[in-house]
């Protein structure tokens, strides 16, 4: 085992590509105590590369004004970058129009409209909705608050003790009353890649539609909603080096046209008159309200951003950071893994013998580890595995493996302190 101040000052152990990745985020300069930045919670929020950050600094300097509104040439050219944004979101994902894509703030509010916009006027108390034992709180409250206002019932897929989906189960939960199956595509607690296909194919044999979460998964897992045949997707841009207050629900165009507006006010509207008011199209109808806009445009440099490096080899990389920290740490006594799905991405989850999770963070970032401990938002899968919480690594395109190596070296300096 490298000791860490040996690792991190070898940069001939990243490889040149990581090497330039990195030079695209200048946060990662940062040092803490006088040590390097390691950071290692990207499944709570990635960082922003330049052309994001500028992009954002660009429209505030040149452009600033309101969309959809002005007849003058600034609002014009924000109208138009913010719709090339959503074209941007259209193309990542592979919708089929723009008209699918709902900006939103992120993946909450885009469950959240689903919730009440789709699911609560389809509902009563003979129905039910369908998610998992893994969820995060985002998919869950919104059910919760739904069912609560219609008498449904919010039915529970279990897991298993690796932290995969029990599909079979979810075959028998699935009945004439299911009005949707609501699913991470990716756990942020355990890292489990969820059987999304799948499970879609067995809703839609029911006719159920499926929405899947993927606040996750859009960083990690090419997301092509045709493809999966999802009926709604929503993410968060922040998970993908996107700035924060900015996310895409994606939703069928049949489903979206059917389902009444979530939130009234400007925008939304194609006359208003104290006898009736007409609704905007697709997607404006779901869009009431100054958006954030410069979020949107910072969206659009950022999945430009993640085409221009390839999914495909941020997937490949993050695989093999996963790969060595799973290694190392299963050499740690007393580490246990939280999560151990065949099918995983980017996250360790575990937890340390007579540590608690809060202690390993602090410690950790002493020396300027940066990772994450608690429930992480997902106390039920908590609940389901008998502990409080875990620490959680969690990998992005910018981390190396010498970064492994400081978490791993970290840890073993925990478990010394907590011997003593
Ligand atoms: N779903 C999952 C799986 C997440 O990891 C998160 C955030 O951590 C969310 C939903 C909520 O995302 P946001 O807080 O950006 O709305």
């Amino acid at each position: 085992m490298k000791m860490e101040s040996e690792v991190l000052r070898h940069p001939g152990h990243i490889n040149s590509d990581v090497a330039r990745w990195r030079e695209d985020f200048p946060v990662l300069r940062e040092t803490i105590r006088g040590k390097p930045l390691v950071y290692l919670d990207n499944a709570a929020t990635t960082h922003k590369p330049v052309s994001v950050i500028e992009a954002e600094a660009a429209f505030y300097r040149h452009t600033n004004s309101n969309v959809h509104r002005g007849v003058h040439t600034l609002s014009q050219r924000a109208t138009d970058e913010y719709e090339a944004a959503r074209e941007k979101v259209r193309r990542f994902i592979n919708a089929a129009s723009t008209r699918e894509i709902v900006f939103v703030r992120g993946t909450t509010e885009a469950i959240n409209l689903v919730a009440q916009s789709y699911a609560r006027p389809r509902l009563t108390a003979e129905d039910n909705i369908i998610v998992s034992a893994m969820e995060h709180h985002s998919n869950i409250v919104p059910w919760q608050m739904v069912c609560g206002q219609t008498g449904a019932e919010l039915r529970v897929v279990p897991v298993n003790e690796a932290g995969e989906l029990d599909v079979e189960m979810l075959g028998h939960l699935i009945g004439p009353g299911t009005k949707l199956v609501a699913i991470t595509h990716l756990s942020n607690a355990l890292g489990t890649i969820t059987p999304v296909k799948r499970i879609i194919e067995m809703a839609h044999a029911h006719e159920v539609p499926v929405l899947l979460d993927g606040a996750q998964a859009i960083a990690h897992l090419g997301v092509d909603v045709r493809e999966l045949d999802c009926d709604f997707y929503a993410f968060s841009g922040h998970k993908i080096f996107a700035p924060t207050g900015i996310g895409a629900l994606y939703g069928k165009e049949t489903l979206l046209d059917a389902m009444p507006p979530y939130q009234g006010g400007g925008d939304m509207i194609s006359s208003v008159s104290f006898g009736e008011t007409l609704y905007n199209e697709l997607p404006y109808k779901f869009e009431a309200g100054t958006p954030n806009i410069a979020g949107a445009i910072g969206l659009g440099h950022a999945l430009d951003y993640v085409s221009s490096v390839g999914i495909a080899a941020i997937a490949a990389h993050e695989h093999a950071l996963l790969e060595y920290a799973t290694e190392l740490a299963s050499g740690i006594k007393g580490l246990k893994i939280i999560g151990t799905a065949q099918q995983k991405a980017s996250i360790l989850s575990f937890t340390l013998e007579g540590v608690h999770p809060h202690d390993i963070g602090t410690i950790l970032d002493h020396d300027g580890v940066a990772i994450r401990a608690g429930h992480h938002c997902a106390m039920p899968i908590m609940q389901r595995f008998g502990i409080g919480g875990t620490a959680r690594a969690s990998f992005s395109l910018y981390n190396t493996h010498a970064e492994v190596d400081a978490l791993i070296a970290g840890i073993r300096k925990v478990q010394e302190m907590f011997q003593r």
